[in-house]
């Protein structure tokens, strides 16, 4: 089976290197020439826009940042459209907004092609071992279709429902996971603020009602795990960046259907004020440096 994949970026190029290490023939695009390069060196052929990795594709999956850039890849000048065959399926794997991709499912179903979105989690770590897990909004017969695909990159496959459910269920984790790493972040601050060791402190919450899994694998402060994104000078991982862009899909889709919400936009913010502090492209973990006490004299 011959593979379309566009966005050979932190996600993709692991993602399609377990497509090809699992026998599959795949054409990658990238509007960045160095992001793709990565990739045509592992065994992938090298095409010059999204319709022509399209193009004589069996299957195309897209991993692109944000909707903006979906919306482009797909229905934009060189996109999908102008080069998939009627008839094909078409998987986008990014963390994007739910109403991008109905509006795109619906722009190609007017030309008798098939979509489904199928968002990630599990990082770079994940997309690395081929053990994402995936969480699928589309037609269920479309989904077994593309599974042995799915299944050379993950080991979790979801069915969550119509186009679009894949993105709710992946911004209602995200949305966990990005306050989270705030909590952990502010406690982790005050307990070092008040000379507690961070490593003791840590065995206290792992073994109390605090525990997460954000704190057991991506634990903000340095040191204290050894895989996590913060004892390497916090590279990402995943993004500040990506972390401020999903809590908004989360807001925007919370005010789309009336939800109060109130620890997703604060928590949004303060990732945002990280990012303008020079943190954007740092793992979002480093919002903990973001999160340094005031000078001591500071009244309180
Ligand atoms: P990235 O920025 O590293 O890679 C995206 C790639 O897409 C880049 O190389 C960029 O040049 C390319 N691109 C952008 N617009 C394009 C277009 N129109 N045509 C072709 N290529 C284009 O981002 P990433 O970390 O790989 O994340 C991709 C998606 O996966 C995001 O939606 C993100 O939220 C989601 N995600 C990321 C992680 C993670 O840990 N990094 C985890 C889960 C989900």
């Amino acid at each position: 089976m011959k593979i379309g994949f566009i966005g050979t970026g932190t996600m993709g190029q692991p993602m399609l290197a377990n497509l090809i290490k699992k026998g599959f023939q795949a054409a990658a695009f990238d509007t960045v020439p160095a992001a793709l390069d990565a990739a045509v060196r592992a065994g992938v052929a090298r095409a010059h826009s999204a319709a022509e990795a399209a193009q004589g594709s069996d299957l195309i999956i897209t991993m692109l940042p944000s909707s903006a850039n979906v919306e482009a890849a797909y229905l934009g000048a060189g996109g999908i459209v102008e080069g998939v065959a009627p008839g094909r399926l078409c998987v986008d794997m990014s963390t994007i907004d739910p109403g991008t991709s109905q509006r795109v499912a619906e722009r190609l179903g007017e030309g008798g092609i098939r979509f489904l979105d199928a968002p990630v989690s599990g990082g770079v770590g994940g997309a690395t071992a081929g053990t994402l897990a995936i969480m699928v909004g589309g037609d269920a017969a479309d989904l077994e279709e593309a599974r042995p695909a799915l299944a050379a990159m993950g080991s979790n496959i979801i069915h969550v429902g119509a186009v679009g459910a894949g993105e709710v269920a992946k911004l209602c984790n995200n949305l966990i996971s990005g306050a989270v790493a705030v909590a952990v972040s502010e406690a982790f601050r005050i307990g070092e603020a008040f000379g507690v060791d961070p490593q003791i402190l840590t065995s206290v919450i792992a073994k109390s009602s605090g525990a997460t899994w954000v704190m057991e694998h991506m634990h903000p402060v340095p040191g204290i795990v050894e895989s996590a994104a913060s004892s390497r000078q916090y590279a990402p991982g995943f993004m500040t960046d990506l972390m401020a862009k999903d809590l908004g899909l989360a807001v925007s889709a919370a005010r789309e259907k009336r939800v109060p919400v109130v620890v997703a936009p604060a928590a949004q913010q303060l990732y945002r004020m990280a990012s303008s502090h020079g943190l954007g492209r740092e793992d979002f973990s480093a919002v903990y440096k973001f999160l340094k006490p005031s000078s001591d004299n500071a009244p309180v």
